[in-house]
């Protein structure tokens, strides 16, 4: 029997490696607070990612909540229901009210013209997420909040190390946050970092993620503990090292995927929208009318014969219990949305999917496209 393939699997650097840098944090004796590490890998990010602040966290989540926190968000927030949970549920833990607004249906980001035409006097935030590491329409979204004086942030879970026509994707906006966890193109086991534009940001985000202290003796907010430790900052520093290997694996599997499946019918590889440097963080296809199947039945078809493909994003964060009865959670106002989270199949891509396992995903397609249901 063939072992089963799933749609990620964690890059991991040597072990021997990660061994000598456990070995000085052991010497040092400094296991977190702002450490060495910690200091080096913020210092190593900025620079690999050309941003100018950058303030590291224990996940992407707690990122997202004290970015709005941050900004003092309060009010209604404009995002997208076609997302991991966590986006939206950052808003609702900050007290604020999401409003869902339609994707575009080509490249599942927002679309500004419905974001300004949901623009209410209580709108106090715009949150839009680079979905699958394809940049938002950052000009135009950037350009409405300025006109509107409203802040945005960006949901950078999913673009590490992207670039669109002026640099690094994760300069737009007000702030952008990044997710480290063991499933993304970067990982530190659990991590993620809010991209600062100013250094007095930067500093209020880092007392905000030290439970709000300014000093030994002096607290003035009531922060959170959203400190990353020496040691996933030590793996972070290692995985570094490998990021660009490991991105450039999964490029040449995002090649063959597309050279294999072009002409697919009813197979349609989702285009990258207007980045110069991409990181295929995932292989999404579009399943359509012309396939002989619909996508949960080939989703189906493909896990009986081991391999193990995700629908994100379905359902719809719009869908979930807690989000279902807002207005903007309709799902005749998010007619884009609905449709990609019917069609929308994530294949595996990660830096260790061998030859092999590339050749047996495409020719399974192949062979269920020759199938009816
Ligand atoms: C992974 C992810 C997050 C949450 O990040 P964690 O580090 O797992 O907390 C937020 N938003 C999106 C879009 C994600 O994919």
């Amino acid at each position: 029997m063939t072992d089963d393939i799933y749609v990620t699997r964690p890059h991991l650097p040597p072990l021997e490696e990660f061994k000598d840098l456990l070995g000085k944090i052991w010497d040092r004796g400094v296991l977190t607070n702002c450490g060495p590490y910690h200091e080096e890998l913020e210092a190593s990010l900025c620079s690999y990612l050309n941003v100018p602040h950058i303030s590291l966290f224990n996940n992407g989540t707690v990122a997202l909540i004290v970015a709005l926190r941050a900004l003092g968000i309060k009010g209604e927030v404009i995002t997208t229901p076609y997302s991991f949970v966590a986006t939206t549920h950052a808003i609702l833990w900050m007290g604020c009210t999401p409003v869902f607004v339609d994707v575009d249906p080509v490249s599942l980001n927002l679309d500004p013209a419905r974001i300004e035409a949901a623009i209410t006097e209580n709108t106090a935030a715009i949150l839009p997420v680079h979905c699958y590491g394809h940049p938002a329409d950052v000009d135009a979204i950037d350009a409405i909040g300025l006109k509107h004086r409203i802040p945005v942030i960006y949901d950078a879970a999913h673009a590490f190390g992207v670039e669109c026509h002026c640099g690094s994707v994760l300069t737009h906006g007000d702030l952008s946050v990044l997710s480290f966890h063991a499933t993304k193109v970067f990982n530190t086991f659990e991590g993620g970092a809010i991209v600062c534009r100013t250094p007095e940001q930067k500093r209020y985000i880092d007392q905000l993620k030290n439970f709000g202290h300014d000093g030994e003796t002096s607290v003035i907010e009531t922060g959170i503990n959203g400190k990353m430790s020496e040691i996933n900052a030590a793996f972070g520093l290692l995985q570094l090292k490998y990021v660009d290997e490991a991105i450039g694996r999964r490029a040449a599997i995002d090649k063959r995927y597309r050279a294999e499946l072009a002409g697919l019918p009813g197979v349609q590889c989702l285009t990258d929208t207007g980045q110069s440097r991409q990181n295929h963080s995932y292989f999404p296809i579009r399943i359509g009318d012309a396939f002989p199947m619909n996508r949960d039945d080939l989703f189906h078809y493909m896990k009986e014969r081991g391999v193990h493909p995700r629908r994100y994003f379905y359902p719809l964060i719009s869908n979930f219990s807690m989000y279902r009865s807002l207005p903007s959670s309709d799902p005749a106002g998010l007619p884009n949305a609905v449709a990609a989270a019917e069609e929308i199949l994530c294949l595996p891509i990660y830096p260790d999917l061998d030859d092999a396992s590339v050749t047996r995903i495409v020719a399974m397609l192949h062979e269920a496209a020759t199938k009816g249901t």
